[in-house]
């Protein structure tokens, strides 16, 4: 590339292309239907191509075009043309599906771009661009190195900070509005020894990107499993994202660390995202399903974030659905919140569904889902999460308060019943 921009003095543009969510069609649906899609993509490529444009495929659902820079549309043109043309429908056999694709691109105007490095450079940007919401194309610049060193050394710290049982598990109360404490969320935590206390919103991702999400998940499992013991009347409801519920193994594995840790599986809330309804609907029911079977609850995150969720309501398994925070900011703010607040509550008791509201910070919010019908919450109002010592002083307090109280009544303040 830039041996060719040497010896020809002209400038190019290589553009690595992956296709997003592909490996999820391939899953699903087979690798003859990835291959066909493949084919419709070479052809599309195909189609873009021209005197300046060379194209090939690096392997698996990874292309690449060349450009040549000299005469023609500038990099930024063709790239986003690869994504217009790539986000059409593709009619296959099963059906018409719309998979969307990422661009990483690099430029050959620094005379030291050697093709590997042009390629390593491509390929940099490509992860950005994937990392960035899909569908978008990125120019490399030398900034996402220094990101990507930082995360890969990241990386490597979880994991030995995981080998040596660096991280820590904190527990949220969920309670009634008597105070009451009627279940615990699991939250991993994890302190890195230079910069701090690091999200598991942003760890937890790093850790399946690492293959390092079933060492987590087995500590996080293992954890909650041991600490339910202490709390024999509550469920503990542990967060499993969607790539560790999709192991073949995920139901066994599970199985065995809550009975290692000598506890019962009717403890143990199993709490996912709508996310996992999207993989292969037969093995997610299957897995399911066999979950229950061994005595795990099931319960539905961050509700109504996603889409299609009433027909899965429907669909799957489901015990719990847990209102997400964004909902619960919307009363008092948004005239309509208060009326679809209702009808969430009232769908999970039409469906036999238990319910709770997350995120729950203020008065005016607990009492205005008070009056919604919703039962129980979690949130910052009536308790942070905790470690299990100081939650085992919450729920004791609880109860002190909670026989000195009379019968509860919509027009206590819920600020009296809260832990501060
Ligand atoms: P999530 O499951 O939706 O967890 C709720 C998050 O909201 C927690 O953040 C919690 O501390 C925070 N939160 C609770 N009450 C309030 C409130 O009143 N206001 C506000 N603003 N926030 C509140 P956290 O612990 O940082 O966890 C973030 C996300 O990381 C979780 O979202 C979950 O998706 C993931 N996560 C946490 N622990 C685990 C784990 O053990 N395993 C897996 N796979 N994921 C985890
Ligand atoms: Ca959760
Ligand atoms: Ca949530």
């Amino acid at each position: 590339m830039s041996v060719i921009a040497k010896q020809t003095g002209r400038s190019y543009a290589l553009h690595c292309i992956d296709l997003d969510r592909f490996k999820e069609l391939n899953d699903t649906h087979g690798h003859q239907v990835g291959d066909e899609l493949l084919k419709l993509v070479a052809e599309r490529l195909n189609n873009l191509r021209s005197e300046n444009v060379v194209c090939a495929r690096l392997g698996g659902d990874e292309f690449a075009l060349l450009q040549n820079l000299e005469q023609g549309e500038s990099a930024a043109v063709l790239a986003q043309a690869v994504i217009a043309e790539l986000s059409k429908p593709f009619e296959l056999s099963i059906g018409p599906k719309t998979l969307g694709c990422s661009v990483g691109t690099a430029l050959s105007e620094e005379s030291s771009c050697e093709p590997l490095e042009m390629l390593r450079r491509a390929d940099t940007a490509l992860y950005r661009a994937k990392n960035e919401g899909r569908s978008c194309y990125r120019l490399y610049d030398a900034e996402m190195d220094k990101v990507l060193l930082s995360m890969r050394r990241l990386k490597e710290d979880l994991r030995a900070d995981l080998a040596a049982g660096a991280l820590t598990m904190v527990y949220q109360p969920q309670v009634r509005l008597s105070g009451e404490v009627v279940g615990l969320e699991a939250l991993v935590r994890w302190t890195h020894a230079e910069q701090g206390p690091i999200s598991p919103a942003v760890f937890v991702p790093f850790a399946e990107e690492a293959g390092l999400i079933r060492a987590l998940g087995e500590f996080t499992l293992r954890q909650a499993a041991t600490d339910s013991l202490r709390w024999p009347h509550l469920k503990i409801a542990v967060n499993i994202s969607a790539t560790q519920l999709q192991e073949p193994s995920f139901v066994e594995q599970a199985k065995r660390i809550v009975e290692e840790a000598g506890a019962s599986p009717r403890n143990i809330e199993i709490e996912l995202t709508e996310g996992v309804f999207f993989r292969d609907e037969h093995e997610t029911r299957a897995t399911l399903d066999a979950l229950h079977e061994a005595g795990f609850s099931i319960a539905l995150d961050d509700f109504g974030t996603g889409y299609s969720s009433l027909s899965y309501l429907q669909r799957f398994p489901v015990d719990k659905i847990k209102i997400d925070r964004s909902f619960v900011t919307a009363l008092g703010q948004d005239p309509k919140a208060d009326a679809l607040f209702t009808a969430i509550v009232k769908l999970a008791g039409a469906l036999e569904m238990r319910v709770i509201a997350e995120g729950v910070e203020t008065n005016e919010q607990w009492l205005r889902l008070t009056r919604a019908g919703c039962p129980k919450i979690q949130g910052y109002i009536a308790s942070r999460p905790l470690n299990a010592d100081s939650v085992q002083t919450f729920i004791d307090r609880a109860r002190t308060r909670n026989q000195s109280d009379v019968e509860p009544n919509l027009s206590l303040e819920p600020s009296r019943l809260t832990a501060t």
